[in-house]
């Protein structure tokens, strides 16, 4: 099942999906402009991947990991589906990540590989924007990067973890403007889900509703002001985002 959690006439509500259309709270079915998408999960840590697509550590010239690369982000930085993220003012590079978002089911410590599944509660679509300006290198302390309010769109749907019976078989893509600017699979990840689940539940407790952002394959194209950014996985969903500046609102208004 495919599950969102959205606002519908002012109020917020839990949304399954019935044909492509979405059904609130058990009761009317409405399309999915009639209501005001929500990060389909709370989230109190967001642990992120980097550079576990070996084609995409290349083409930032970084020698692939040898260990996962790990950052956290906070709730603040997750925004909805069909939301607007802002573009820093002056900056020369901003670019989209798409990525498969695995959502825990329920505490996880020390989990064993062998087990890593019965902790997953499911699947969503992230985009993972990077200021490339905030990038400097490669033990960079990345917050003012990787943390910024509303910069990392997740949704629209958190899919049930046995309705994607293998999580390494999924093609990723971007669009920006309608033009095909990332091409990958899941397959290609350097640490697969179950090594990423046991790796970070080694060390720190994640709860339900924590999320792990897998990385993005190659693709780093610099995204303006206007475009509109979509970051889509089979089986999964299609998450799009507009980008607008520093200093306009979600609506693309002046603050
Ligand atoms: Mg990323």
């Amino acid at each position: 099942m495919k599950r969102a959690r959205v606002i519908f006439e002012n109020r917020q509500c839990m949304a399954v999906e019935r044909d492509g259309m979405l059904e609130i709270d058990g009761g009317p079915t409405v399309g999915e402009a009639a209501v005001e998408w929500l990060p389909p999960i709370v989230a109190k840590t967001i642990a992120a991947v980097g550079l576990n697509y070996r084609d995409h550590a290349e083409e930032l010239s970084f020698k692939p990991p040898e260990q996962p690369l790990i950052f956290l982000k906070t709730s603040g930085a997750l925004t909805g589906h069909r939301c607007c993220t802002h573009r820093p003012s002056g900056v020369k590079m901003m670019h989209f990540e798409c990525e498969l978002a695995v959502v825990i089911g329920r505490d996880a410590k020390r989990v064993k590989r062998e087990h890593a599944y019965d902790y997953v509660r499911g699947y969503t679509v992230a985009n993972d924007y990077a200021v490339r300006d905030y990038l400097e290198n490669y033990y960079r302390p990345n917050l003012r990067a990787k943390n910024r309010a509303a910069s990392t769109p997740i949704g629209p749907w958190l899919v049930d973890r046995d309705d994607i019976p293998d999580p390494h078989r999924l093609n990723l893509a971007t669009s920006v403007n309608g033009m095909r600017v990332q091409d990958g699979n899941t397959k290609d990840m350097i640490f697969d889900v179950p090594y990423l689940i046991a790796y970070v539940s080694d060390f720190m407790t994640l709860a339900a509703g924590d999320v792990i952002l897998t990385g993005t394959p190659k693709g780093v194209v610099d995204c303006k002001a206007g475009d509109e950014v979509v970051t889509e996985i089979e089986h999964i969903g299609k998450l799009h985002n507009t980008i607008v500046n520093a200093d306009q609102d979600r609506n693309g208004r002046k603050e």
